[in-house]
């Protein structure tokens, strides 16, 4: 990172780090400072590094325990796309609140009739006046229930082929009109949700990029969400929850900064983590030695610094340096997820199966397995990996269709207007 911004940082560690302030306190100082984004705009609530400076920043924070910026889909998908395709009336509305984590972001994107092929969003916005009326369903909404506001893509003509009928929304979600409903999981959490939207609203103001473009935009949120998710864009999380419905804001900052070594509970981090922890688990296991055991975690090791070095190259390239970099990563990405599942479970033998669905058993499983109490949860949750932000199946189409430059899918609908397209039902 480059040696300025590090003392710049150092300094204003020094200075306004202070775990008894609140944790929208700390926020405050550190996304009006621009080190919540700082790879952003310095117009903009940023500093102008590049992203790989931005983990590094994120890293430093987290080394001099100090809590670190808001997490969330906020800080990873509508910022960027907000900065990307916003009027600076737009950018000044939203911007602040994202990086000071005064309200957070859910994304409003899957329906239940359309995920991979996310174009066939049938979900309307009618112009009614001044405000957008809007009517749909939209599914497997990841914190919808804890969230302010939500990037909601939605028709706004039915008329013209799908991928040009669409618009992108910041769509406020606590309105009469959105019923959260939540999904339970099999890990038997709740983070999923289904959302009814019925004649809830949007005003014109809050439709970014123009009508009808919302493909465009979404194509940015979506290259961010795989950018974020991938072995090298993970980075260092906060602990606390940003927005107004979570209730960390008026909390202690203190009470949620961590040893900066691990982070413990987070399948993703350990999915992310995987070559030393799975490591860590052979050496503890006695299985350290086994010659079959050191090939499957020198694939692992290979698998996990591929993905981060191939992030880094992207970070420090821009999107455009290698064709198809974002969709190899995410492809990397559940290869790593399944492996480390896989080796992990057949070393830990059968306590690996057993899961804590309450506190009493997450305690007596932690008594007998410790950190690795974890390994029933991330087999629980790999699977999620090569589904969220596009299955591996539609990162193989993008990468043999847009840069192999093999032959497109011969019922290619493009020119069909959406209201003519077959659909069940
Ligand atoms: C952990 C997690 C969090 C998520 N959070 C959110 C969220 O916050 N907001 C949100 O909007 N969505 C979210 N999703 C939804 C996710 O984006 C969709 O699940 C995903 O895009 C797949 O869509 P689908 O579930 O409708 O499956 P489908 O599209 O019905 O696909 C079913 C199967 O068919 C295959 N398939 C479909 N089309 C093709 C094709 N053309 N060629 C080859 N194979 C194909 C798929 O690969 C898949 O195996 C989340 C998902 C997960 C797992």
């Amino acid at each position: 990172m480059a040696t300025e911004a590090l003392i710049d940082l150092e300094k204003f560690l020094a200075s306004e780090w202070d775990p008894d302030l609140t944790v929208g306190e700390w926020w405050e100082k550190l996304g009006v400072e621009g080190w919540s984004a700082p790879d952003w705009d310095p117009a903009w609530y940023g500093r102008g590094l590049s992203r790989s400076d931005g983990t590094s920043v994120a890293l430093a924070i987290k080394r001099h325990r100090a809590l670190p910026a808001p997490g969330g889909l906020g800080l990873m998908l509508a910022g960027p796309t907000i900065a990307a395709h916003g009027t600076d009336d737009q950018k000044r509305s939203y911007l602040r609140d994202i990086v000071t984590g005064q309200r957070s972001w859910c994304q409003l994107f899957s329906e239940p009739g359309a995920g991979s092929d996310l174009a066939g969003v049938s979900c309307s916005a009618v112009l009614d006046g001044d405000e957008w009326c809007i009517n749909g369903q939209k599914v497997w909404t990841s914190a919808a229930q804890v969230c302010d506001m939500g990037m909601l893509l939605a028709r706004t003509n039915p008329d013209v082929p799908k991928h040009q009928g669409l618009s992108w929304f910041a769509f406020e979600m606590r309105q009469p009109g959105v019923v959260v409903r939540a999904l339970r999981e099999m890990t038997g959490r709740s983070v999923f949700n289904e959302v009814f939207l019925d004649d809830a609203v949007a005003p014109v103001g809050a439709l970014l990029g123009g009508r009808d473009r919302g493909w465009t935009v979404a194509t940015t949120t979506l290259m961010n969400e795989r950018a974020g998710l991938t072995a090298g864009g993970h980075s260092a999380g906060s602990l606390a929850s940003a927005g107004q419905l979570a209730g960390d804001l008026a909390r202690r900052a203190g009470d949620f900064t961590v040893s900066p070594k691990r982070r413990t509970g987070d399948a993703l981090a350990y999915i992310n983590d995987a070559a030393a922890r799975v490591t860590e688990l052979a050496v503890r296991m006695g299985r350290a030695e086994d010659p079959l055991v050191r090939q499957q975690l020198a694939h692992l090791y290979t698998l996990v610094n591929l993905g981060r070095y191939n992030g880094l190259r992207a970070k420090a390239g821009g999107s455009k340096a290698v064709p198809g970099h974002g969709n190899i990563d995410k492809l990397t990405m559940s290869d790593i997820g399944r492996r480390c599942r896989d080796l992990s479970l057949s070393l830990l033998g059968p306590t690996g199966t057993l899961y804590p669905y309450n506190k009493e058993q997450s305690i007596a499983l932690a008594e007998q397995v410790g950190d690795f109490a974890l390994v029933g949860e991330t087999a629980l949750f790999a699977s999620a990996v090569s589904i969220f932000g596009g299955t591996d199946e539609i990162q193989r189409n993008i990468l043999s269709e847009r840069v192999l430059g093999l032959p497109k899918d011969p019922h290619d609908v493009k020119a069909v207007p959406f209201r003519d397209l077959p659909r069940n039902g």
